[in-house]
């Protein structure tokens, strides 16, 4: 794949990029390492004050960064701008936090005395540079959770950004390098993905992070693990969104709809499979697919649109191969499922029902707007179902039964549980999954202590 910005609401080619060469790569490492060194004696007011300087432009800059992004990746514009603002509340909230995350640890007496020491601390130290594997899906976001935490904490970043943003990756750089971070703390690498491991294998590289895919997340995590570099995997999800009868079906459904859509349903923690007890099944089907319905598809740079196309050709025809495959099992089409005529890679909103396990869409998750209907006749059937895939990362329950949200909370299989609400990443919340979503916790002080030297200070 070209390094390119191709407009997926068009198919048109908009700029393209030269892949940078060998020496450029390794001007780039030598400068990471050579910041790495002065950066982490900075302290932490100073890294704070160029966060927030950081945030600010991004601020100030959301209206053009947003229509960049969407042009990039087919968002809807105003979810491209509402990225932008949440970018800068994550960076404000780690200047604001990160010193208090990783002040020094002191163990209890009892246990300083038993170790035969006079004093014992932990800190949190820096590891070097951080290299991060990032998707397009929201270029800037998943790049500042990685960025804002690691930049805090006195590492430096390495961005390979996917192929498709190259606008946005560049944009990133420069505007650490605006808010007045040192060259080289923040650096893109504008390579395609076969230039990757090469990188990782490089000595100044000291860890990788990896939001997208599962063979994606497999190559990094093998190379790392022959080298012996700490990784963080952020991978794909096939979320639950379990309805059962004492929920408000009315806002669960309308919920629904956006847990599923948001993004062009292009995101790791959308919804993707709706879980509804029979006893309810039907009238929470008719509401959901009512809102599918409705949502208003166009172009992404208007401002009322609600689903813009999809980022590529391939994308779309992954998803209608998912779609077509449960159709050919015998799933049926409550609504869409048919791309549109004409220009762009637009799918509509689609809901399948009658899922089995031996369908793709099952097991596999649906990068797009495409929501699986399943239908659970108890409590059992329901956790069941929520735990048949191989993902883990978010769930989705809609209840107000005690016994019933202790039960999910006990049970689901996921790196959380949103209980009568939709999944929603915050910074004070870690954030990441289990079973084939990844490893490792983003966000929150899980998150900026992943990429520390956890050092044990004794005194005797
Ligand atoms: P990829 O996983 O291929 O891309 C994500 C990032 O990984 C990009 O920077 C990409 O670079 C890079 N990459 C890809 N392959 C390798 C590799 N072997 N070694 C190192 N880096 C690599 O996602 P796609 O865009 O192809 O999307 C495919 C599917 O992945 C989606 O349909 C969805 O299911 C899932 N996905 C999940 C995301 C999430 O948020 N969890 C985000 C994006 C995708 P390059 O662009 O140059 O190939």
């Amino acid at each position: 794949m070209s390094i390119a910005t191709v407009n997926p609401a068009t198919g048109e080619t908009l700029k393209t990029y030269e892949a940078m060469g060998e020496e450029e790569i390794e001007r780039r490492l030598q400068l990471a390492e050579a910041t790495f060194r002065t950066y982490r004696t900075t302290a932490f007011d100073e890294r704070a004050r160029m966060m927030r300087a950081a945030a600010d432009l991004l601020v100030q800059d959301q209206q053009d960064v947003a229509r960049m992004m969407t042009t990039e990746m087919g968002k809807p514009v105003r979810q491209a701008r509402a990225e932008a603002v949440k970018c800068a509340k994550a960076m404000r909230w780690y200047a604001d936090h990160a010193e208090e995350l990783l002040a020094d640890e002191e163990p209890s007496d009892v246990d300083v005395k038993d170790s035969g020491a006079t004093e014992v601390r932990v800190r949190y130290r820096p590891l070097g540079p951080v290299l991060a594997v990032m998707p397009w899906n929201f270029p800037l976001w998943q790049v500042i959770r990685f960025a804002a935490p690691a930049l805090m904490a006195g590492n430096v970043g390495l961005l390979k950004h996917a192929s498709n943003v190259p606008q946005t990756a560049l944009y990133l750089e420069d505007l650490f390098h605006r808010a007045g971070f040192p060259e080289g703390c923040f650096q893109t690498l504008l390579v395609p993905s076969r230039a990757v491991d090469d990188i990782l294998r490089d000595e100044r590289v000291k860890a990788a992070t990896l939001t997208g895919s599962e063979p994606a997340g497999r190559a990094v995590a093998s190379t790392a693990g022959e080298m012996v570099k700490k990784t963080v995997l952020e991978l794909g999800g096939s979320d639950p969104f379990v309805v059962m009868p004492s929920a408000d079906l009315a806002r669960a459904a309308e919920v629904a709809v956006t847990a599923r859509c948001q993004n062009n349903g292009q995101s790791c923690i959308a919804a993707k499979r709706f879980i509804v007890h029979t006893d309810i099944y039907d009238a929470f089907a008719a509401r959901f697919v009512r809102g599918m319905q409705a949502l208003k598809v166009d172009d992404p740079l208007h401002e009322e649109t609600q689903i813009g196309p999809l980022s590529s050709e391939q994308g779309r025809k992954d998803l209608e191969e998912l779609v077509d495959d449960a159709v050919r099992g015998g799933a049926t089409v409550l609504c869409g499922g048919k791309r549109p005529d004409g220009p762009g890679w637009y799918y509509p909103p689609t809901v399948l029902a009658g899922i089995t396990r031996e369908m793709r869409i099952h097991r596999e998750e649906a990068f797009g707007p495409v929501a699986t209907l399943y239908r659970a006749t108890d409590l059992d059937e329901a956790v069941l179902i929520a735990n048949d895939t191989p993902f883990g990362l978010s769930s989705n329950v809609w209840t107000h039964d005690e016994a019933e949200i202790d039960r999910f909370t006990r049970d689901l299989e996921a790196g959380s549980v949103y209980v009568n609400g939709m999944t929603a990443s915050h910074p004070a919340f870690p954030f990441g999954g289990v079973k084939r979503s990844g490893y490792g916790r983003e966000l929150s002080g899980h998150g900026i202590r992943e990429f520390c030297n956890i050092t044990t200070v004794w005194h005797g």
